[in-house]
């Protein structure tokens, strides 16, 4: 890949390797665009085969998180680090600390969070570093309650526009990975009387939910299939694809999986099947608006404000699909550069500081 055409086709601002000598840490940032304010993404510990592997990936996420901010709503612009190696070997109080130093030395420009394979507890490390870390145990916390509020409320908003009704009572829901997001999920829906099956491949979280919820477990292969309205996937990605598609009985698909689209060409697949796609990005970011809450001084009920807003957000991305008979996921993507390009324009008159 040549990294600076690649940069200048998709609007990237900076790429920044960094190498610790005392504790090993390997890590690069991307900084995607941040029109919209500073880029906020956080950081992925990941033992990837190649040094090309990790910057496609942190390039390709950082990109992601200026739609996901974008569209949210949010003063944030895109980016993301990705750190090379085994989460069960390299992770320390130094090698944290040393991520924290490099964050700072952008000097606002990138706020990191948790991502995969970092915790909550690793930011505690990052912060006694830097300024510019989100997502602490202190303030804001877990994320996962309020990405599944956000997964609920976009799936209310999903079948008032499938089925011209938005009560989930008696709404059949099948969702994949019972996890974080999917615990969380399964309250919201069960207590509005969905009807509600699951599949996971760790039997512990089942047990944790057939504990609780009166729900029906299939097995995990079997969940494409199942005859209900909603598929909800909680556990990974690219699960929208050729072999599923085939399978789906749904008529709607809504959860809190990144990247929920195997390829870019599954969103017409689905639309042909007439299958209603509420947007990964869109809908899952009730995470992010939560930690977005802490940056501006954080307040539980204002963050849980402005995720229900995902509701009124999906159905304008709808309201643009229908409109210019384009794929819903086209639509967020307008959407969502839509809103940078008009922030752009708004700040380019001259205001004396
Ligand atoms: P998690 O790891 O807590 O839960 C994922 C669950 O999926 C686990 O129970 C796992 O066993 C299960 N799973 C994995 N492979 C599976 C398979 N093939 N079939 C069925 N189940 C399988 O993760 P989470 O925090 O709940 O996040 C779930 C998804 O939502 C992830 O894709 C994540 O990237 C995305 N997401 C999460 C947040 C958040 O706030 N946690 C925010 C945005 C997006």
């Amino acid at each position: 890949m040549n990294k600076f055409d690649y940069m200048s086709k998709y609007g990237y601002e900076q790429l920044v390797y960094f190498y610790d000598k005392e504790t090993g840490l390997k890590g690069i940032t991307c900084i995607h665009d941040t029109t919209l304010g500073p880029a906020l993404g956080g950081t992925r510990l990941w033992n990837y085969a190649t040094e090309e592997e990790a910057v496609e990936d942190v390039l390709r996420l950082a990109r992601g998180m200026s739609y996901k901010n974008a569209a949210a709503g949010l003063n944030l612009g895109g980016g993301k680090t990705v750190l090379i190696g085994d989460a069960k070997k390299v992770k320390s109080e130094a090698y944290f600390r040393a991520l924290g130093r490099y964050v700072q030395s952008l000097n606002g420009r990138y706020i990191t969070a948790e991502d995969v394979n970092t915790s909550v507890e690793d930011m505690d490390y990052v912060m006694m570093e830097t300024d510019y870390v989100t997502g602490l145990r202190k303030t804001s916390g877990d994320p996962s309650p309020f990405t599944a509020y956000g997964v609920y409320v976009g799936i209310k908003a999903s079948c008032y526009e499938k089925f011209g009704n938005d009560s989930l009572k008696g709404i059949k829901v099948a969702v994949q990975g019972v996890g974080h997001v999917g615990y969380f999920l399964i309250k919201h829906l069960i207590e509005e009387g969905a009807i509600v099956t699951i599949a996971d491949i760790n039997q512990d979280n089942i047990n944790n939910i057939t504990k609780e919820f009166d729900v029906k477990v299939v097995a995990p292969n079997d969940i494409y299939s199942v005859e209900c309205d909603v598929y909800a996937p909680c556990a990974l990605g690219a699960t929208v694809n050729d072999d599923t598609i085939n399978q789906f009985k749904c008529k709607v698909i809504a959860g809190s999986a990144n990247n929920v689209l195997k390829e870019a060409r599954h969103a017409d697949m689905l639309e042909a099947k007439g299958i209603l796609y509420a947007p990964d990005y869109v809908i899952n970011a009730g995470g992010v608006i939560n930690v977005y809450q802490e940056i501006i001084g954080y307040d539980r009920e204002e963050a849980l404000v402005k995720t229900k807003r995902i509701y009124d957000r999906l159905l304008e991305i709808y309201k643009i699909a229908k409109e210019q008979k384009i794929t819903t996921a086209k639509a967020a993507d307008i959407m969502a550069e839509n809103r940078i390009k008009l922030m752009k324009n708004v700040r380019s008159n001259y205001i004396k500081k």
